[in-house]
């Protein structure tokens, strides 16, 4: 149990459990991208440790770059998104994958997604860390999912709560 500001959090993924479901995608990334050169584009600021542990895991040949899009305000999505560090990659005729700590209603993505494909990437796939279905608002074909949770506020492991949790090595669940 952690306590961030007025709210208490019990422990919901551990650290083991992250790592293992991480390696996993990594491995499934590795035998589907073998022989290509993909791009990861992570979505700061919550995915900056998913984005680092996948991509350790890597054994085969790929670029990262981040770069920063929503704003996320106390524990509702605000639906305001916001390109604070833009993409200076050229990414037409590259293997694009997005990283993303949290799809949750979806609308973040369906707004960028577009702006990616207008730069005509040869393909592009999403892998996220969690997912919360229940949530859905924009459908998105999701490629690449750690774990599907339930509609409840989560912080760490690079998610946060208004700025605090972030460096959580364990993911938690509000109470
Ligand atoms: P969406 O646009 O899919 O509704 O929300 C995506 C973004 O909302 C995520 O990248 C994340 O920043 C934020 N978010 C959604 N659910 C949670 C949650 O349970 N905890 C935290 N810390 N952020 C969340």
């Amino acid at each position: 149990m952690v306590t961030i500001y007025d709210k208490k959090f019990d422990t919901y993924l551990s650290e083991e459990t992250i790592l293992k479901r991480v390696k996993e995608l990594s491995v499934a990334i590795n035998k589907d991208y073998e022989g290509k050169r993909p791009l990861f584009i992570a979505i700061l600021n919550g995915s900056f440790m998913f984005a680092a542990d996948l991509f350790k895991q890597l054994s085969i040949e790929a670029e990262l770059c981040f770069i920063k899009l929503a704003s996320y305000d106390g524990m509702k999505s605000t639906g305001k998104v916001v390109t604070s560090i833009g993409l200076e990659e050229d990414i037409f005729g590259k293997d694009i994958i997005i990283v993303e700590d949290i799809v949750d209603t979806g609308r973040t993505l369906h707004n960028f997604l577009p702006k990616l494909q207008h730069q005509q990437p040869k393909s592009l796939k999403i892998a996220t860390l969690l997912h919360k279905p229940e949530a859905t608002e924009f459908p998105l074909e999701l490629d690449y999912v750690g774990f599907e949770i339930p509609k409840k506020f989560v912080v760490g492991y690079g998610l946060d709560y208004d700025g605090l949790g972030r460096n959580l090595k364990e993911i938690y669940q509000l109470v």
